[in-house]
This record gives C-alpha cells, structure tokens and sequence, in this order.
C-alpha cells in the first residue's frame, strides 16, 4: 500500500464510523436564512447570535473602510502593518471589557494557539478544562508545558491538580461558555483559585461577547471581574459579526504579548476596513439590549417548548441550545430528517465532542423570529416520537 492508498483508507474508515465531515454551499448572505443547492433553508447553526452579520449598517462600513484603506494591510502588525483605525479598535475593545489593554487578532484560533505559548513553555504548567475549544488545546500543546486537564467544571479535581504542582508559572485555561455544551465556568471561583495558587486566568469569551453581561460587555464582565491575573479571549466573528479576535488584559500583559505571541508577529496584520467596520459593530453591540432581549425569548421559547424525553436538551442559558441524541448515526440521521423538512442544524459528533455525546447543536441568533424557533419545536418534538 502506498502513501494515497493509506489515506484512501482512512477516508473511508471515517466514512464508516460516520465521522466525514461535508460542506454545504450557502448562497445567501448570513443567518437565519439560507440557500442550498436551489432549496431554502432555515439555519439554526450560526454563531452570528445578535444577527449583525446581516446588517446593513456594517456591510456599509466595511464598503467605507476598503474605499479608504483599500483591501490588505500589506505586512504584518509589527514591520508596517499596523494602523490607526486598529490601533483605536484595541482602545475600544479593552475599555468595553474592562482591561488596561487589548491586542488584535486576525482570528479566534491564532489568538488561543498563540497566547498560551506566549505565557508557559518547558516546566511550566497549564490546567485546562477538558472540554475547552481546540484552539486551546493546540496552544497548550504548542506551548510544550505540562498539561493538566480536569472534567468538566470539576473545580475540586482542579484545586487539587494546582495543589500538587511544583511548576513555577501555572496558567489555568478555560472557555466561559462551552461551544458544544452552552453552559458557562464559574469565573469568580476560577479566579479564587488562581490567586490562591498564583496562576494566570486565561478565559475564551468567543461566545459570551457581545451576548453576556451589561451591554454585552461578556462574561467577566457579568461575573463583575476585573484582575490582573485575568486575561479575556474574545472572538470578534460571531455576535459582533465580523471577522477577527482580540486579547484583553492588563498593560505590561499585552506588551509581553506583542513581544511574544507567534501567531501575531509573524502573520499579516488583517484588513484595516474590517477593524472600522468592527469599530461599528462594537457600537451596535452596546446598544444592542433589545437583540438581547429578543434573542433570551427565544431562548427560553425553546427550552419550554421542547418535551423531549429519550434525547436530552442540555442545561444552557446561552444561545448554544444542545439536543443531545447519543449515537453518532442517530444523530446524524435526525439533523437529516429535519434537512428534509428545511431546517439546517448541525449534527456535531466525535471528535468534536465525547464519543457517546453526539448532538444536535442547535444555536439561536436575534434574526430569527419567535414562528422559526416554533418551526423547529414541532419538527423536534415530532421527530422524537418518531425514531
Ligand atoms: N474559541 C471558541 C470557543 C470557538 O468556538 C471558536 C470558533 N468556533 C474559536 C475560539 C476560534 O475563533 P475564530 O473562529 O475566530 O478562529
């Protein structure tokens, strides 16, 4: 057997353990509506939670920033990159959350697999929840600190973990709310445990900014946390709707990052027109309470109308809504069987999370309307019964 062949049967294994991934071409601009092969869909699978990725507002200032800075910031950040309008979109990120400072990512994922190498490396330890984004883990992995991972939420396994380290820089990690799951880490406690230990606090807020605390000033924000130890992730492609990621922490922190954060200095700085259109999404976000308060309707329209009773939907006060089903094939044909009926929710199976824990992640955004979410409690609801 050759290179391809072993490949071509790998391919295929995933095939069997219905594991393979595919695409669906959307030909319709974002959430909740969709086009798929000549057939309309509705989604429920976008993180766009505030419905800003359609808003007209924001097309025009993505328009108005490429006639002025045109399209590429032609190098990276630290050679000639770097421009003001950015520069002034890090002022405004870091004094919305609360922080000294932010730093700019081009993404979520380069900004989680670089900073924690940035802060631990050999003989240092990182504690990380077990179900954190594969952002984390990779940098955790990169980072080539010994790494520690407790169950889920267990705060007990993770004293004790910090307790039993010798290591001289430790570096807790967590998501705030689990992409997969809905539910959010106890911040305070986490940050208890940080400073009895003196650890770091690393937090992902990709799916609390923008949706969580005050004016959607994100989960540390909620928790009313403000601390040197804390440094805040958040993405800025889901409820702010645009594309992108920043860090947030206390001065000398985002310094030593700069200096240090791999996936910053040696990548492209992003287009300057999507930091100004970010400048414009940052506003509708703080005045955005009644998309909150629609998008919590739903919500809780959802989680009452739902009477499950094989499938479980899991405990979530977030817009990441998850029915879990178990089974891989199960799950796989339910988000089928609701594809027929038009309704496009992802089917989210190992590796992504717990062989045993396939799911449908359902995920809520203020664009849809109150008859939607109706739509999709029936066909569940039905389905149920069903299978
Ligand atoms: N963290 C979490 C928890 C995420 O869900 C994601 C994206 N799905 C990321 C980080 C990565 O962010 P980005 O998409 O901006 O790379």
């Amino acid at each position: 057997m050759n290179q391809l062949d072993r490949l071509r049967s790998q391919l295929a294994a995933l095939d069997d353990g219905h594991l393979r991934r595919h695409r669906r071409n959307n030909d319709l601009p974002c959430a909740p509506h969709a086009r798929v092969d000549g057939r309309d869909m509705l989604a429920f699978c976008s993180n766009d939670y505030l419905g800003l990725a359609g808003e007209p507002l924001l097309a025009d200032a993505l328009a108005d920033g490429a006639r002025r800075w045109g399209s590429g910031s032609g190098a990276s950040h630290l050679v000639s990159g770097h421009y003001t309008v950015q520069e002034a979109l890090e002022a405004r990120l870091a004094a919305f959350v609360g922080c000294a400072r932010a730093l700019y990512f081009s993404t979520g994922y380069m900004a989680n697999s670089g900073v924690i190498p940035a802060l631990v490396g050999r003989g240092d330890a990182v504690f990380a929840d077990r179900l954190n984004h594969a952002s984390l883990v990779d940098g955790m992995l990169l980072s080539r600190a010994d790494l520690h991972r407790y169950p889920h939420l267990d705060l007990n396994a993770l004293a004790h973990m910090l307790e039993s380290s010798s290591a001289q820089r430790k570096l807790i990690v967590s998501d705030t709310v689990f992409s997969m799951d809905g539910d959010i880490a106890p911040l305070a406690d986490l940050l208890q445990l940080a400073e009895r230990h003196d650890a770091w606090l690393m937090v992902d807020d990709a799916h609390g900014f923008g949706v969580l605390g005050p004016q959607g000033r994100g989960a540390a924000a909620e928790a009313g946390l403000a601390h040197w130890r804390l440094i805040q992730v958040g993405t800025l492609g889901k409820a702010a709707g645009v594309y992108g990621a920043f860090v947030a922490g206390e001065q000398d922190v985002i310094e030593w990052l700069m200096q240090k954060t791999r996936s910053y200095i040696f990548t492209t700085g992003s287009p300057p027109a999507l930091a100004h259109t970010l400048l414009a999404a940052i506003e509708q976000i703080e005045h955005g309470d009644s998309r909150r308060a629609h998008l919590q309707a739903l919500i809780s329209r959802l989680r009452e109308g739902l009477s499950l009773q094989r499938w479980q939907l899991l405990p979530s006060r977030t817009p990441i809504q998850p029915v879990q089903i178990g089974d891989n094939a199960e799950a796989l044909a339910v988000a089928q069987a609701l594809w027929a009926e038009g309704l496009w929710v992802p089917a989210i199976r190992p590796p992504t999370v717990p062989v045993g824990t396939a799911r449908l992640r359902i995920s809520l955004s203020a664009a849809h309307q109150m008859a939607d979410v109706d739509r999709l409690i029936k066909a569940l609801n039905r389905l149920e019964h069903i299978r």
